[in-house]
């Protein structure tokens, strides 16, 4: 059996901004909020497991809901688990206004993960990044970046400096970046993705709750929704190879998803991520249960956009 440590809360699908590289397609139209009601029955599911040790607390962006946010992060901390955060930074105007709204943290977070990239904004560590830095610092909370790179190839952003004091990563092409980030991107043969690069499907340590009650191994591929069938169950009865999509995958990465259900496709994709990806919404259909919710694959409030 699996033995899940980290629960990531989608606390909201939405999000003040719409990064072309999001994996979960924040935006401010998308749908989902969690409840605190929700966020109780996920702790509570999570103690019964026994495994779990740290929720994470994410988005879409999570401060949108801050009320909230607070109340689960020292809800989790309560419950004896590890406290992490991932945010956008939209919030740090000042570094004394970044302390007022990090303050309720010290103490419970154990980990701050600050997002900021040219994605983000016009500038890969901007003014809110920086003070977000400074008063987690200052606060005492243990804080870290996170920033993509602009693959090479993509027009409309600016020039990102080389050799920057910043550590960053390569982005996945899934979700909005599989559909916004792949035209001028170097392509490799399909039939060269013959493994996930990124997740353990067999093993996974952690999993992505959604406000739905999905519970993601990657994003869109789902084991099960934890609203409907206790996550105990959901981890007991998850078998990896007889998962349709998961299995596939395992045995052969997207190239072999591709070729188990004979899907069309192109000659070359940029990575491997784009190749599932785009396998994946030809499978939806067939596959509704483990391939969703909608929020996942873009479909959400198509009349507003
Ligand atoms: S290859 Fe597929 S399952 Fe693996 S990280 Fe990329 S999108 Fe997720």
């Amino acid at each position: 059996m699996i033995a899940l440590t980290s629960l990531h809360l989608l606390l909201t699908y939405q999000c003040n901004y719409e990064c072309d590289h999001c994996f979960v397609w924040g935006s401010p139209l998308q749908d989902g909020v969690m409840t605190m009601a929700q966020v109780r029955d996920i702790y509570r599911q999570g103690q019964e497991l026994g495994t779990v040790t740290s929720i994470y607390l994410e988005g879409g962006e999570p401060f949108l809901y801050y009320p909230i946010m607070v109340w689960a992060a020292r809800e989790a901390a309560e419950r004896g688990f590890q406290v992490g955060v991932l945010s956008n930074n939209y919030w740090a105007t000042t570094v004394e206004d970044a302390m007022e709204w990090l303050r309720p943290f010290a103490g419970i977070v154990h980990d701050l993960s600050i997002s900021t990239d040219l994605f983000h904004s016009d500038a890969v560590m901007d003014d809110h990044a920086r003070n977000a830095l400074a008063a987690a610092e200052q606060l005492g909370i243990p804080v870290g970046t996170l920033i993509c790179d602009v693959p090479e190839g993509v027009a409309g952003y600016p020039a990102q400096e080389k050799g920057a004091p910043v550590e960053s990563g390569a982005i996945m092409f899934k979700g909005r970046a599989a559909v916004k980030l792949v035209d001028g991107v170097a392509r490799r043969p399909w039939s060269a993705f013959d493994a996930c690069p990124y997740e353990t499907l067999d093993d996974p340590g952690r999993v992505h709750v959604d406000p739905l009650g999905y519970l993601h191994l990657c994003q869109g591929i789902n084991m099960g929704n934890l609203f409907e069938r206790p996550l105990a169950e959901l981890v007991a009865a998850y078998d990896p190879q007889a998962h349709p999509v998961v299995g596939p995958l395992l045995r052969g990465g997207p190239a072999a998803l591709v070729a188990a259900y004979d899907l069309p496709h192109g000659d070359a994709y940029v990575d491997a991520c784009h190749l599932c990806y785009t396998a994946r919404l030809a499978l939806r259909e067939r596959f509704p249960q483990v391939l969703g919710p909608d929020q996942m694959y873009g479909d959400f409030r198509e009349e507003l956009r």
